[in-house]
């Protein structure tokens, strides 16, 4: 495709400004004016128009094509939230405005949204308080990772230097927990993907800290032995950190805070209706039961006796800033939105239907991969291409080839515990016919590793480039020669 700055014509125009009533003079200090014009490509308003729609065309996003992109839970987000965090009551608000009294009812709506959210996530999860601060799930890991520290230091414990890490747990978890300060040891999963009782006994101590459980993990699965885990933990003195970054596969369906967890954190921009790709932005709130309520980061939103709704920045034990201002509240918005629209049923059916795809798809696609745990999953199933791999066809190869037949690829060696690994997620709002497509697209593919594998490995074939190298592509990306 031909750079918009190649395809310009000397003296055409897209827009047509009206005529300047202000001398250049007193508009501009003449230190910041150019001395030369600037190289723009002169060009028409419909010229424009097709660049930028035939750059979209070549973009795969969750509104044109499936995106089975498991543990991102890539998944389309009802619209009518992205009309909530647009209205300009919200959007035009400046995080300096003033809260209260004077020029306060400009805030308060913003302030209640915020309070509101809080208090619908600890009711759905179980938890007695919660922060909207942190900008993404490992900054909300890192809160959590301080609050514990925290608790252990508030009570003189100081030689708990130590966070368990199951082997299922997402990468995140031993990254946050090291820059958090602690040492990490790594927990073995049982044969059924669950964590291994024996294992964690043998690393339970006087060091421990607490576990970070990934619940549901990066398996897919949840783990049967979560109650007597945290049990354990306790029984040491240590505290239980739950990942619940994806609560589609069990939200409305398990309070995390009622079965021995006293820290949680949720990402809202994966579960509660926020797109996000390319990275951002995110928002990670965390949630804490009593023991942890004293140390939770400042400013917190209060509500008044008189229904006002204020910050308080001085909380004696409080681990201090996290983040500048409130979090990020275009996100925490269409949490709220999402959560009104669905309502306590509408919530529990979203687990049911993620559930439900996700266990359609295994049990359809099991005769064709190997699974390390042949059972129910909850919102995504893993795979290992192992088959396919020893007759040279591998993860990544099956992944292009699912470019040109029209789906994204599903996560790749991921996790690290199962070879060759296919991550797949379907999520709760697609359709049994898009699975179905998927699924046979994929079946074609598999089949082909048979009788023509040479036409997988040139995959893909329909795109603007083929394959990359991907490290380099990531590094040096040419975004002009398409
Ligand atoms: C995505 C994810 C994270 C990290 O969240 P970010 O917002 O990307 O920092 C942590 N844990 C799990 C299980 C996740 O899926």
């Amino acid at each position: 495709m031909k750079l918009i700055f190649d395809k310009g014509k000397p003296g055409r125009r897209g827009s047509s400004l009206p005529k300047m009533d202000v001398p250049p003079e007193n508009a501009v200090p003449a230190q910041f004016r150019r001395r030369t014009a600037a190289k723009l490509p002169e060009v028409s308003e419909q010229d424009v128009i097709r660049h930028y729609t035939l750059l979209s065309r070549k973009n795969m996003g969750v509104d044109t094509n499936f995106y089975p992109l498991g543990s991102c839970t890539m998944k389309y987000n009802p619209k009518v939230n992205e009309r909530a965090a647009s209205l300009p009551g919200f959007a035009e608000l400046h995080p300096l405005l003033p809260q209260l009294r004077r020029g306060g009812a400009l805030t308060q709506g913003a302030l209640e949204v915020i309070y509101e959210t809080q208090r619908l996530l600890c009711e759905l999860l179980g938890f007695a308080d919660c922060t909207m601060q942190p900008l993404a799930g490992a900054h909300g890991e890192l809160t959590g990772i301080m609050l514990i520290a925290a608790y252990h230091k508030a009570r003189g414990d100081h030689a708990r230097k130590v966070l368990l890490i199951p082997d299922a747990a997402h990468g995140t978890n031993p990254a946050s927990a090291m820059v958090g300060g602690f040492i990490t040891q790594t927990v073995a999963s049982d044969a059924e993907g669950n964590v291994d009782i024996e294992d964690l006994k043998k690393h339970l101590g006087p060091d421990t800290a607490g576990l970070m459980l990934t619940c549901p993990n990066t398996l897919g699965l949840f783990d049967k032995n979560v109650q007597e885990v945290c049990r354990l933990v306790h029984e040491t003195g240590g505290l239980n950190y739950c990942d619940g970054a994806n609560q589609n596969a069990v939200m409305g369906r398990v309070c995390p805070g009622q079965i021995g967890f006293d820290v949680m954190h949720v990402n809202i921009h994966k579960s509660f209706s926020t797109p996000h790709g390319g990275g951002g932005p995110g928002a990670g709130p965390v949630l804490v039961g009593e023991c942890l309520v004293p140390y939770l980061p400042v400013s917190r939103v209060e509500k008044r006796d008189d229904g006002t709704y204020t910050l308080r920045y001085h909380c004696e034990e409080s681990i201090g800033y996290i983040a500048p201002f409130y979090g990020n509240f275009g996100i925490i918005l269409r949490a709220y939105a999402y959560i009104l629209t669905l309502g306590r049923e509408g919530l529990k059916r979203i687990s049911e239907n993620a559930v439900l795809n996700a266990n359609y798809m295994r049990v359809r696609l099991a005769p064709y991969f190997d699974q390390k745990v042949d059972r129910p999953c909850m919102h995504e199933c893993v795979f290992s291409a192992a088959p396919q791999a020893k007759k040279g066809v591998h993860a990544l190869d099956i992944a292009k080839a699912l470019i040109d037949r029209g789906f994204h690829p599903p996560t790749m060696y991921f996790p690290l515990i199962v070879h060759e690994a296919l991550m797949i997620e379907p999520t709760e709002t697609e359709s049994k016919e898009t699975l179905d497509e998927f699924i046979d697209a994929l079946i074609e593919v598999v089949k082909l590793v048979d009788t023509d594998p040479e036409s997988i490995l040139a995959a893909p074939v329909t795109t603007p480039v083929r394959r990359l190298d991907e490290t380099s592509a990531a590094r040096n990306p040419n975004l002009a020669d398409i």
